[in-house]
């Protein structure tokens, strides 16, 4: 198997939001000498700038990631906190992540498997519905809610902020940043790759791919693909709302919401007005962000009054901000990280499922074993990216066609209805 054995050698990234940047990083602590990471457009400007920084213990009754998934997220916790305790504001705050139910069944089906989970910390509590509005400090509206299962070890981050002090973190430890420079494509001839970049060629002894949601135009050169359903989410940021910076993250699948504070504002998105691209009228996008207001609007237009109802200070408020990117969800919503079938010296890494900046640093560390060839800390084999074949699906379709509803019993669709 693969790959540049030796960290005296050149290894070249290719894409910087959180996991290319996570790599990049990684590298360097683990003594790579030479590390470049090439970046289409600006470091952390596509979908990680979009992100909403929510990172918990997901293997637990949310991501079937198990316990491999489970040894990430907790890498990510650790990683963010020592982000945090080098000193410069990345919008950490360790308030816990609270999985909320509006009704018996929404227990049942969204809040039980987690309490049940064997990848729980035990600390995670079984919250009622007073319970919640005295720690969600009026944010929520307890008599509109049922239970919940609260996770004290949850954080939530500001992406931009993190990749910024991530960023300065590379330069400082001697790795190089090119920007505006797109990677055209990977020539892999066994000892030496080649990149091809809008800047001129350059020569690597290893490579990693993490282009995110352009993953595929990559790794098509490469004569690989992976199952990846590229979909178009939002989050909206509304005007200061007074709140406290100390309220927990919550998710509530029956709204198909999250929602968290963040700094006085209220931000959102909902699962329903998630659209895969190849649905959206221009189904191709250039690296960066989308940027369809028609998608946002109608979010916030058919979402407001219900969520009004349940959170009280989204009454009277408005649209101060928002964003768009595209997490990538793969059939068995399981992550991607190893080298590519037939390039051994290239590793991509990928697949996000909308977890990306919970797994990015994890994924960044696991993505530098493979390429440097040192031990791993998380057994890779789940993530492999020969589990599936290049041609397992025709299309991004036939992706969505396969993937598992949120709850069977509710047979409620992963994304926006097609009619949408
Ligand atoms: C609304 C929203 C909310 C989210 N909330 C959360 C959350 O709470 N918690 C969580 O864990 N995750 C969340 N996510 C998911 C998370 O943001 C993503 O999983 C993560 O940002 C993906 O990171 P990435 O590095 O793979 O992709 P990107 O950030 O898109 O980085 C890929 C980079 O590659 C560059 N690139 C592309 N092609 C080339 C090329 N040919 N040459 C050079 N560079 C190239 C792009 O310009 C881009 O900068 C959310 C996402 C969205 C959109």
């Amino acid at each position: 198997m693969a790959t540049a054995t030796s960290n005296g050698r050149h290894i070249v990234v290719v894409g910087g939001g959180i996991i290319g940047c996570s790599t990049a990083y990684h590298l360097l602590t683990a003594g790579a000498k030479k590390v470049t990471l090439l970046e289409a457009g600006k470091a952390g400007k596509a979908t990680t700038g979009a992100g909403a920084g929510f990172v918990s213990h997901w293997s637990a009754g949310m991501i079937p990631l198990g316990e491999e998934g489970a040894k990430l997220q907790q890498y990510g916790l650790d990683f963010y906190r020592m982000l945090h305790e080098l000193g410069t504001e990345i919008g950490y705050r360790p308030n816990g992540t609270l999985i909320m139910a509006l009704t018996e069944q929404g227990r049942d089906d969204f809040v039980m498997p987690v309490l049940n989970s064997p990848h729980a910390p035990k600390e995670m509590q079984d919250l009622n519905a007073a319970q919640i509005g005295e720690k969600m400090g009026g944010l929520v509206d307890p008599a509109r809610v049922h239970s919940g299962a609260y996770n004290p070890h949850g954080i939530q981050v500001d992406t931009t902020l993190s990749l910024g002090v991530i960023l300065k973190e590379i330069d400082r430890l001697g790795g190089e940043v090119r920007e505006d420079t797109r990677v055209l494509s990977i020539k892999d001839e066994g000892g030496k790759v080649t990149l091809e970049t809008s800047n001129g060629p350059i020569e690597a002894d290893g490579v990693v791919v993490a282009a995110g949601a352009w993953n595929n135009e990559i790794l098509a050169g490469l004569g690989w693909k992976l199952p990846m359903l590229r979909v178009v989410a939002t989050r909206v940021v509304t005007d200061n709302r007074g709140l406290p910076s100390t309220l927990p993250t919550i998710q509530c699948r029956e709204l198909r919401l999250w929602l968290r504070e963040t700094f006085g504002a209220v931000m959102w998105g909902t699962g329903s007005h998630y659209t895969p691209l190849h649905r959206m009228q221009q189904s191709e996008i250039e690296p960066g962000q989308p940027h369809n207001d028609g998608l946002m609007q109608s979010m916030v237009d058919e979402q407001m009054e219900r969520l009004q109802t349940v959170f009280p200070p989204l009454q009277g408020s408005k649209v101060s901000s928002w964003a768009q990117g595209i997490p990538c969800y793969t059939p068995d919503v399981g992550l991607f990280v190893g080298p590519v079938p037939g390039s051994e010296n290239v590793v991509v890494v990928g697949g996000d499922n909308e977890s990306g900046v919970t797994h990015g640093p994890g994924l960044g560390r696991l993505a530098t074993e493979i390429v440097l060839d040192t031990e791993r800390f998380v057994d890779p084999t789940r993530f492999r990216v020969d589990r599936y074949q290049r041609d397992a699906f025709a299309s991004e379709a036939e992706i969505e066609d396969s993937m598992p509803a949120w709850s069977a019993r509710h047979g409620a669709r992963r994304f926006a209805s097609a009619a949408e």
